[in-house]
């Protein structure tokens, strides 16, 4: 069985480096196919889908941005007579639509229905839709094929995953609807023991590898004898917790994602702002960079408390608080989620073409500005930031520095 596995293009997003990370769901998905099948990989981020090529199975992963063009190959190839599977969080989402373009649809984590279903599709039976009944157990999961990922010109980094779910479930994000609201952890031996056998650096692809302190530590400490360097996604509250901070930084930590959330712009906005609050935004970015660890900052514009001002202030912070890198994104409705049937039932979703649900487009009518104002504040801010930032002050992988490419 000939088996192309693809992960979609889905526009420029203006740190360009971002698209030479490799995507980590197919890879793992592509170890629980039988080993005596031909399995092969494309990233249209960086190479072309060969459209003529004689395959029989296609998987398709999208994000909703991808979802069109998704759609598009999935198309394509099943007018050739190749089965199409279509899976990851939109069509997890929205499977009735996916399923106007596929054979089946993988709806939630597909270790927990593939098996089956590659059964299926052996007995000409498969199903439109596959359901994980549960949240699987991260136990023994699969090792990712990341030998799949070779030669394509990915950053000489390996990304990995510890934990699923996030128990907050903020208004705007996906994740709780992708992975649920429970917090689910590998045991720390398989991911160290996964760990052993990476590169030098890695990358801790989960939402917030902090979350839990106890499972953080007992981690970290595995991690100290393996001399690694690594990122994570996390939580400015990092610092107020000084040992955990230290114990990151001492296990190889140099770089950690921040998403700053919509607390921060909303004192920006306020009549009244709290600059207590603010003071401990900045505070925490100081300790963590005292511990010698990078910091990304990650702001969204556009939640309803945002006035025109909010770029500029954003951007002033980002510079006092010399953040080593920042991304500014449009808030994004993704579908399903509670922000997206909020504004839904207030008549302000403006936009329905999924693949301008990346974060750089304005999809919906702001309450505090116009559009036009949203769309040009963000790029006043991205352009501030960038053309005011010294070009070596970037976050490196080794001798590589990452710059933005705006
Ligand atoms: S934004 Fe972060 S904290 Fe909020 S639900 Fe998503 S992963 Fe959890």
């Amino acid at each position: 069985m000939k088996v192309r596995l693809i992960y979609p293009e889905g526009g420029k997003f203006p740190l360009r480096y971002r698209s030479r990370i490799a995507p980590l769901g197919l890879i793992t998905v592509a170890a629980q196919f039988p080993r005596d099948w031909q399995v092969s990989f494309t990233d249209e981020r960086l190479e072309p889908v060969d459209l003529e090529e004689r395959v029989d199975l296609v998987l398709l992963s999208a994000m909703t941005y991808q979802a069109p063009r998704a759609y598009q190959i999935a198309d394509w190839f099943r007018a050739r007579g190749a089965k199409v599977i279509l899976g990851g969080p939109h069509p997890s989402v929205l499977p009735r639509e996916a399923s106007f373009h596929a054979d089946a649809v993988v709806v939630g984590e597909a270790e927990g229905t593939l098996p089956q279903m590659l059964r299926d599709l052996q007995n000409g039976s498969l199903q439109r839709v596959y359901r994980c009944p549960e949240k699987i157990d991260l136990t023994e999961l699969p090792i990712p094929r990341r030998d799949l990922l070779r030669g394509k010109g990915y950053l000489p980094v390996d990304l990995i995953q510890a934990t699923r779910g996030c128990p907050v479930n903020c208004e705007f994000c996906a994740v709780s609807a992708t992975f649920g609201r429970g917090y689910r952890m590998r045991p720390p031996m398989e991911v160290l023991s996964e760990v052993r056998d990476l590169g030098p650096y890695l990358f801790f692809v989960d939402d917030n590898l902090l979350l839990k302190r106890s499972y953080t530590e007992k981690l970290l400490e595995g991690m100290l004898a393996l001399q690694k360097k690594w990122v994570c996604l996390g939580s400015i509250r990092i610092g107020d917790d000084p040992g955990l901070l230290d114990l990151m930084a001492k296990s190889g930590c140099w770089l950690m994602y921040v998403d700053m959330g919509p607390w921060l712009s909303a004192n920006f906005s306020a009549r009244t702002p709290n600059l207590q609050q603010e003071e401990r935004c900045y505070r925490n970015i100081q300790k963590i960079h005292e511990a010698g660890i990078e910091v990304i900052g990650s702001f969204a514009f556009g939640f309803d408390h945002d006035d025109p001002g909010v770029f500029e202030r954003t951007v002033r912070f980002c510079q006092r608080a010399r953040l080593d890198e920042v991304e500014f994104l449009i808030l994004t409705p993704y579908p399903r989620t509670r922000l997206f049937e909020r504004l839904e039932g207030e008549g302000r979703i403006i936009e329905r073409d999924w693949a301008k649900y990346n974060t750089m487009n304005v999809v919906f009518r702001p309450r505090s500005m116009t559009p036009e104002q949203l769309l040009e504040g963000y790029r006043m801010a991205w352009r501030e930031f960038y053309s005011h930032r010294e070009p070596d002050h970037a976050p490196r992988i080794g001798e590589l520095t990452l710059q933005p490419q705006l």
